[in-house]
């Protein structure tokens, strides 16, 4: 049994995730989802080991959520007064400009989520559900939250502020925060490991539901695609990514849409789901290799806004060091993989078609000997990051 363990809660509008993580040796040693929360048929799993059990039925509310998993541990194990619990980590999407790296939430910090409910409103409210419920159970540990935004308080100014009139700029605290930050900051640190060298110039490609990229310079981000949300920047599942913001006024005078249906068209009805049918890219290869011309064009649209970040952080860093994928799809789709090295050929980009093509849970390097960038398939581990960020404060 590992000596110290954190429980890991990501708790979305209608579910938490959850993970008991030794964070020495990575391992999760439980897991678990409860899902459709305060719907009319809830679902909850918890894995424990070869041990794994299911459950159907109605669950009102996160606190309700919260007492299943509870249940889970108690009953199907490990139990949680034996597991050495230190802290509890919660991931939070939006810190605003508060937060550069984790905080313990005291009241202070819990006024601060809740203030910065306007700028994350689909996140922050889950989120603070999610601290709520999980404070009623283990009121005694320390809970931390850990911010998704934190890595990139880091961007220099002219990358983080928005070309918008500086007074309702400020007013209204517009300006990129990104998103996926423990994300990046965890596998451009392993990269960072992984090559021996500090000194890197990196661009993380974190492609999974959502999507983003970012530039990294000796371990610090200068620039990311996501931006006051995480609607800005690539093709994603789902999401439009960048788009001329006219679109929204445009629709605004022409439909009877409004602001939440627009919210609702930009963030779940677009993207790759939008232009395909299909959200997932495992679907979008079966549908192109069946001849079907939207899917194709999709993922010509997909590639084509990856090249373009590549090549614009490229720019903004003065070189390439390093190239990682990260992720759903940057870790399992090879396809995405070659279709944009193959495109970046110019950069000097070389990848092993073998390596790419093999499947793999490890860390590796996917270019030739022979290539000006290395090119890594790095799988993201956001619940290991968070349960060490939060162990760092306690
Ligand atoms: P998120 O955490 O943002 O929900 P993930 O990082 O789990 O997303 O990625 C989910 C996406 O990864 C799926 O929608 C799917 O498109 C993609 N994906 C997963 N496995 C594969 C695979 N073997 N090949 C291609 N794409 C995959």
């Amino acid at each position: 049994m590992a000596t110290q363990t954190v429980l890991v809660i990501n708790s979305g509008s209608s579910s938490i995730k959850y993970q008991l993580v030794d964070p020495d040796s990575g391992e999760p040693i439980a897991k678990g989802l409860i899902e459709a929360i305060g719907e009319d048929s809830g679902h909850a799993t918890h894995t424990y080991g070869e041990e794994r059990r299911e459950l159907d039925r109605v669950i009102a509310d996160h606190t309700e959520g919260m007492a299943i998993m509870e249940e889970f541990f108690s009953t199907l194990g490990p139990d949680l007064a034996s597991s050495h619990i230190v802290a509890v980590g919660h991931r939070i999407v939006q810190g605003g400009k508060y937060f550069s790296g984790p905080a313990l939430i005291d009241e202070e910090v819990h006024d601060k989520i809740v203030d910065l409910c306007p700028l994350g409103p689909l996140h922050n409210p889950a989120h603070l559900k999610g601290i709520d419920a999980a404070r009623k159970i283990f009121p005694d540990l320390p809970h931390v939250a850990v911010f998704d935004t934190a890595f990139f308080q880091s961007l220099p100014e002219e990358a983080a502020r928005y070309a918008l009139n500086r007074e309702v700029a400020d007013t209204y605290e517009i300006r990129r925060y990104g998103a996926h930050g423990t994300s990046h900051q965890f596998v451009s640190g392993e990269v960072t490991r992984m090559l021996g060298r500090d000194d890197l110039k990196q661009i993380v490609l974190h492609l999974g539901n959502g999507a983003s990229a970012s530039a990294v310079v000796n371990g610090h981000a200068v620039d990311t695609s996501m931006g006051l949300t995480p609607l800005e920047g690539l093709v994603m599942g789902s999401r439009t990514g960048d788009i001329d913001p006219a679109a929204v006024f445009h629709l605004l005078r022409q439909t009877d849409m409004g602001v939440d249906e627009l919210d609702d068209l930009f963030n779940k009805r677009s993207g790759m789901k939008g232009l395909t049918g299909d959200n997932d890219m495992r679907r979008v290869h079966e549908r192109i290799a069946a001849g079907d011309r939207d899917a194709a064009d999709g993922f010509a649209i997909y590639i084509h806004r990856l090249v373009s970040y590549v090549g614009a952080y490229t720019a903004v860093m003065g070189g390439l060091d390093a190239l990682t994928f990260t992720a759903g799809i940057g870790e399992n789709d090879a396809k995405v993989r070659e279709a944009l090295c193959e495109r970046l050929a110019f950069l000097g980009v070389r990848i092993d078609a073998e390596a790419n093509a093999q499947r793999s849970g490890e860390a590796r390097v996917i270019s030739t000997p022979d290539s000006a960038v290395t090119v890594l398939v790095v799988p993201t581990n956001e619940e290991l990051a968070i349960a060490r960020q939060a162990m760092s404060l306690v």
